[in-house]
């Protein structure tokens, strides 16, 4: 999943983005809530309706982005209290706040509000944090439960607030179309105890437990108990070395359901996220592919390219010859150099569609590897491979 923070992928417009074959993106709570703020996305029809993206969206909880700011946050059993990054002022999330907020957002996948365990943490800390995310992760479920009705794009229910006045854009009403086509049986909406019942979000559970792998199982059985139609491991790529990383992952992701979605929220390289769906990960989300690009660093099959060295400035070859993305097509090495170099804004562009281009590709070959049942173990192994 490509990172969407602010309801942009940056640099890199919604008709691109379909192009390249994305079919889900995610939106970060924390960030929406604070500018444009959820009340105004709600009216505008949800995420989906204000950016006019009529596939699927993943948002946060907004927890992981609000523990980040270490000295301007406050934790207490009801939530979190924190002060804004734009200007200072004062919030509160709790379970239930952050539930409203996704609610409201309308995106397709939701996440439980969690605690972010920091790193390196003591055993009695991460227990306690542990027992504070299953306690809220109960909250979450249960807010959800009684106000799922009330996301934007469900028109359904009489519980649920009736449409704004006008034409809605087309994107809004393809994504209903989809939705109603999703959760329709035999041509008529789903009735439960005489009310009618409209399409909702999904609402995933997280795992925490920090690197404690007896922790990381105790939260995903208790998680489990609770229910949820998926399953995240949150608490990772918070400082620790890499390797430690996928021991967690590699633990952790046996205790989970395999016939549920199991998401590793926020990794990785191209090799890790190959190396993670090995283990059994579904779902992938980083900042990674976006923010190196912007930074002129990019993911080929040769292996990563710093496109500002001097060494590029007269190489008329493509950026990666193995790659069919529109830039690998059309533009060189050096005038991607030169346009990194000359602080152009098309080099963002150009470089944000390259290696976006290539993590799904990646991911591509990965489904494929699946598919003929050779697993992504032998995708593993050819990034093993010693680069030319
Ligand atoms: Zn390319």
């Amino acid at each position: 999943m490509p990172v969407g923070t602010l309801a942009t992928v940056k640099s890199i417009s919604q008709d691109l983005l379909e192009e390249l074959g994305v079919q889900i993106l995610l939106g970060n709570t924390y960030h929406l809530y604070l500018r444009p703020g959820v009340e105004q996305v709600r009216k505008l029809g949800g995420l989906h309706g204000f950016m006019a993206w009529p596939r699927a969206i993943l948002t946060d909880s907004g927890g992981f982005q609000v523990f980040s700011l270490n000295e301007l946050r406050k934790v207490t059993e009801e939530g979190v209290t924190f002060r804004s990054h734009l200007d200072g002022s004062s919030h509160f999330f709790s379970p239930e706040s952050a539930m409203a907020a996704q609610i409201g957002l309308g995106a397709d996948i939701i996440m439980a509000f969690d605690e972010c365990t920091e790193f390196p943490a003591e055993g009695a800390r991460l227990k306690a944090s542990m027992e504070l995310t299953l306690r809220w992760a109960e909250r979450s479920k249960k807010y959800f439960d009684e106000h799922k009705n009330e996301v934007p794009w469900n028109r359904s229910t009489s519980g649920a607030k009736a449409p704004e006045q006008g034409e809605p854009n087309r994107s809004a009403e393809a994504l209903r179309h989809s939705k109603a086509e999703l959760n329709r049986s035999s041509g008529e909406m789903r009735t439960f105890g005489g009310i009618q019942d409209g399409p909702t979000q999904a609402l995933f559970g997280i795992v925490q437990g920090g690197m404690d792998l007896a922790l990381r199982k105790e939260s995903a059985e208790r998680t489990m108990e609770i229910g949820f139609p998926g399953y995240a491991i949150g608490g990772l790529s918070v400082g620790e070395p890499r390797g430690l990383t996928r021991e967690v992952v590699e633990s952790t992701v046996q205790h989970l359901p395999a016939e549920k979605p199991r998401y590793l929220m926020g990794v990785g390289t191209p090799e890790e996220i190959v190396e993670y769906a090995n283990l059994g990960i579904d779902m992938m989300d980083c900042v990674l592919p976006t923010r190196a690009a912007r930074h002129g660093l990019l993911f080929t099959s040769e292996g990563k390219i710093s496109i500002k060295q001097a060494r590029y400035a007269g190489d008329e070859g493509p950026l990666d010859p193995l790659c069919g993305c529109r830039v690998c097509e059309r533009y060189s090495r050096a005038y991607l150099r030169h346009l990194y170099a000359s602080n152009e804004v098309l080099a963002q562009v150009l470089n944000t569609i390259h290696n976006l281009s290539f993590y799904l590709d990646t991911m591509r070959a990965v489904r494929h590897s699946i598919a003929l049942g050779r697993g992504a173990r032998f995708l593993s192994e050819v990034w093993s491979r010693p680069k030319p």
